[in-house]
């Protein structure tokens, strides 16, 4: 028999209910669903339920509907949620969050879920005098910024990409996929500057080109001109109906700065996730932990089941200790998976591989025997085995070119490492192998959105759709079924 506690049950207000808030309000259902030990109240500015929004270029393409993004929302007796409302104040000391219906909520502790808002560069025209964009011009960061973005562009008309980041090719390929005519451009000396080299860049171009997609890369936009296209400081003007803004976003620290709470390049945490008040927890985009994180949905989740553990006292000892970054950009056709360094680092040794005929590239960074960097583009079967390595700081087998092609090492027999604490993950947000998706599959989860309900696997940044329904295929293959969701 389970003892119920005859304490109060503690009072947590999540302001924000994106990816990481939503992920926090799951989690602590998962630990308390009678709501006995935590009462939750989850305030969200959207009108709507939470979503993937990584899945927004999908949802642009067309490879996906809303309800394929929909993230899950437990109800329970222990969960309210205020939705299309957004909080406007926070007093510390009173320990009350301000709503804007003018209601104000009392708490035990608070967790800022409040993510980050696209920038918008001090670039003429790009702006109304509200600060809002101007005519033709939209960022992608939410729903609303979809559904502009879909009134604006249409096919076989131009449309401008401002930013050479994953997002801006993300979005770049979405929408020549929809048969709109793209140009991306990039200030830095080549697109996606963070994740990767030089040379792989000039071959992730030299792919997208293929795709009708233009890259200026090391250009600078001079003005936004509404109904002409994005004016470059060389007098070049590339024709656009619409300019999507992915150049950058800005942690939502407004709250925390107002209640006085130190903020940097977000709300600044510990490795409980506690701002200087230890009442006032930050996670997601919005935060900012010594070890990284912001910006990436796994970090974020990590946090939030983190912070789980140690708000309904499941875990006391729980700690967020630091991300290591790996990087998968979704862009239909295209296969690139970066992570660590990109640059080499001093004394690593690098096995290159280049053939950008067949638009690929590999590049892997070893410095005392563990990878510290590594760039995939076109090399699908090394991706997991090669995260797996960076993941975990193991040891990587002699033959790097085998691993590269995604040959088992010497001695390794063929799914020796499956099941075993040092399995690659398929989908990394949430830590699932294919031993887990294996298993689902045996269990009953015959689809894609079933095998997400069972193991949560694709309802992180969706990089691992293909790789799923890939395995799925394979079970349905092994039995003679043949359903892929
Ligand atoms: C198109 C796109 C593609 C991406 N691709 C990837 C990817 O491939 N891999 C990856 O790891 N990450 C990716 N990201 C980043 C990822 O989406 C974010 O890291 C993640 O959403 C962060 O979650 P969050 O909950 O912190 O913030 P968000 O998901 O932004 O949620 C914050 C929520 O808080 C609400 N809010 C803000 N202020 C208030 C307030 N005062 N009151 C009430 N509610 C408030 C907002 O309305 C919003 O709903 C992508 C992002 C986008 C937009």
């Amino acid at each position: 028999m389970t003892r119920r506690s005859t304490r109060p049950a503690r009072r947590i207000v999540v302001v924000g209910n994106g990816m990481t808030g939503a992920r926090f309000a799951e989690e602590v259902a998962r630990r308390d669903p009678e709501g006995h030990r935590v009462h939750l109240t989850v305030v969200g500015a959207e009108p709507g339920p939470a979503y993937n929004r990584v899945l927004l270029p999908g949802l642009l393409e067309g490879a996906y509907t809303p309800a394929d993004i929909a993230l899950p929302e437990p109800e329970g007796p222990g969960i309210t949620r205020l939705r299309g409302t957004a909080a406007t104040g926070l007093d510390t000391a009173a320990r009350t969050v301000g709503l804007d219906t003018g209601e104000r909520l009392h708490y035990d502790d608070l967790v800022l879920a409040t993510g980050a808002r696209a920038a918008l560069p001090p670039l003429p025209g790009l702006a109304a005098p509200d600060g809002t964009p101007a005519e033709g011009v939209t960022a992608l960061r939410d729903l609303a910024d979809h559904r502009r973005l879909e009134n604006l562009v249409r096919p076989g008309a131009p449309a401008v990409v401002l930013g050479g980041g994953v997002l801006g090719l993300e979005t770049a390929r979405a929408l020549a996929a929809s048969g709109v005519r793209v140009s991306v451009v990039e200030a830095a000396p080549w697109i996606m500057r963070r994740q990767i080299d030089r040379a792989c860049a000039g071959v992730l171009a030299a792919a997208y080109e293929d795709l009708g997609v233009r890259v200026h890369a090391w250009r600078v936009a001079d003005r936004w001109s509404p109904g002409t296209g994005l004016v470059l400081d060389d007098g070049t003007v590339l024709p656009g109906d619409a300019v999507v803004v992915t150049a950058g976003v800005r942690p939502a620290v407004d709250l925390a700065e107002k209640a006085g709470l130190a903020s940097s390049h977000g709300v600044e945490v510990d490795d409980r996730l506690s701002t200087g008040d230890p009442r006032v927890h930050a996670i997601g985009d919005c935060a900012a932990h010594p070890g990284g994180g912001a910006g990436l949905v796994q970090p974020g989740y990590e946090q939030a089941r983190v912070l789980a553990d140690l708000l309904t006292g499941t875990d006391t000892a729980a700690r967020y200790t630091g991300a290591r970054p790996v990087t998968r950009l979704k862009a239909t056709g295209i296969d690139l998976t970066a992570m660590g360094a990109t640059d080499g680092d001093q004394g690593a040794e690098s096995v290159v591989v280049s053939d950008p005929a067949k638009r690929r590239y590999a590049r892997l960074d070893v410095a005392e025997g563990k990878v510290t960097g590594a760039v995939l583009l076109g090399f699908p079967e090394a991706a997991p085995e090669v995260s797996r390595l960076f993941d975990q700081a193991a040891a990587v087998p002699e033959d790097r070119l085998a691993l590269l092609q995604g040959l088992p090492a010497a001695g390794q027999g063929d799914g020796e490492a499956a099941g075993g604490p040092g399995e690659a993950h398929v989908c990394r947000c949430n830590a699932v192998t294919r031993t887990d998706i294996e298993q689902a599959w045996l269990d009953g989860a015959r689809t894609r959105p079933a095998v997400a309900q069972a193991t949560r696997a694709t309802t992180g940044c969706g990089g691992c759709t293909r790789d799923v329904d890939a395995i799925l295929k394979a079970m349905d293959g092994a039995t003679g079924a043949a359903k892929v969701g």
